[in-house]
């Protein structure tokens, strides 16, 4: 056997993956556990989406190493899906590059711009693979708090001139996994001022950019003045078209970023298949009404969850955008204990919050990715429980 890597060990434990062993073993049991834990879609990829991959799976062309950095034809369909749905225009071939999924994207940021030591500011709670880029480049993470109080933003006055002039990347995501906050432009004015003053390169994290409630469509980053001068935003077509297991999505905006990136996937891949990439050509290009129906099939579920926990006496906070609710977990739990009275006694997974970070703690996530009819089963078993009578 040879042993791991010191770079390797410094990678943080992937807290999820215990969690999804203790769903199992309660599944092997032989319970029927309602899995709100994960956040994987569970819906599929729309028709005319899944036709386009199996035209041009036949086609040769696609047979072969597709060229570096993508065929054009994606990133000049990714520009057209960034002009026609935020205004925002963008050079395909400087200021767009193709990703083996947002995640990949994510981690791969940190190793193309950072020094070992350097510092990325990291919004807490959060989508726990921004740690995993930073552990990669050996830099250094200063939270960020996302407080109920700040809807959820970071607070960028309370970091310090010192810490801020260290500061070279910084992530944020919204709408917003795991706390379902969205953002305005003026918030992303503010974000561009203090990048500015302090030279920090931001990255939006979009992932969520197509689910927005109560008629409010979320704005992109680079909708705001200024905005591509200091970063760039990841998009994914995981959630938007339902198409996580496909792992494809793309990086728009500042055009030395983008080359970075581009750069450091030259030495990882070539590209992706060119079915993949023609068939995600056509998601963004044909219909939208999939996406539509999408977010309205999310809202629905979300009125569900909401309005069946405040009926049983858990008052809760409604999600504005993403498939994720953040519940403030009763008094006198932890994240995770909670969680496990959920996942033992009710039979149902929720993810704890302190899995996001620090000031996840207080709070469990629960994805909106079952149907109605068990989402409305989830309440009925949660209102069952002793602690709700
Ligand atoms: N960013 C956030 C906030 C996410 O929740 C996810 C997926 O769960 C991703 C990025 C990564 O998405 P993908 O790698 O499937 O594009």
């Amino acid at each position: 056997t040879f042993s791991k890597s010191d770079l390797l060990k410094s990678l943080p434990s992937q807290f999820f993956a215990s969690l999804v062993g203790k769903v199992e073993k309660v599944k092997a049991e032989g319970y029927d556990v309602i899995n709100l834990g994960q956040g994987n879609p569970d819906q599929p990829t729309p028709g005319h989406i899944v036709k386009k991959l199996q035209e041009a799976a036949a086609n040769p062309v696609n047979h072969k190493y597709s060229p570096f950095r993508g065929f054009s034809y994606l990133k000049e369909a990714a520009a057209a899906f960034y002009e026609r749905e935020y205004g925002v225009k963008a050079d395909p071939a400087k200021e767009i590059a193709i990703l083996f999924g947002g995640k990949a994207g994510l981690v791969e940021l940190p190793p193309c711009l950072l020094n070992p030591g350097d510092t990325v500011l990291v919004p807490d709670p959060g989508y726990p693979d921004y740690w995993s880029g930073v552990a990669l480049a050996q830099a250094k993470m200063h939270t960020m708090p996302l407080l109920e109080e700040n809807g959820f933003k970071p607070d960028f006055s309370s970091i310090s001139t010192e810490e801020a002039e260290k500061a070279k990347l910084m992530f944020l995501n919204y709408p917003n996994n795991p706390t379902g906050a969205t953002a305005d432009l003026a918030f992303f004015k503010k974000t561009i001022e203090f990048a500015n003053e302090h030279d920090i390169c931001v990255v939006h994290d979009f992932a969520y950019g197509a689910i927005g409630f109560d008629g409010k469509k979320p704005v992109s980053f680079l909708q705001a003045e200024g905005a591509k001068k200091v970063g760039i935003e990841i998009y994914t077509f995981s959630k938007t078209y339902n198409m996580a297991g496909w792992r494809v999505g793309f990086a728009i905006g500042n055009e030395s970023v983008i080359e970075a990136l581009n750069l450091f996937q030259d030495h990882l891949y070539v590209s992706l298949f060119g079915a993949v990439q023609e068939a995600a050509a056509a998601a963004l290009l044909e219909s939208q009404e999939c996406v539509d129906a999408l977010v309205s099939m999310y809202e629905t579920r979300r009125n569900i969850l909401v309005e069946g926990l405040r009926k049983i006496g858990w008052n809760i906070a409604a999600p504005k955008g993403s498939f994720f609710a953040w519940l403030k977990v009763p008094e006198g739990y932890t994240s995770e204990q909670f969680s496990d009275v959920l996942l033992y006694q009710a039979k149902v997974a929720v993810a704890p919050g302190i899995g996001f970070g620090t000031y996840g703690e207080g709070y469990v996530r629960v994805g909106l990715l079952e149907t109605e009819e068990r989402l409305r089963e989830a309440v009925e078993r949660i209102g069952d429980l002793k602690i709700f009578k």
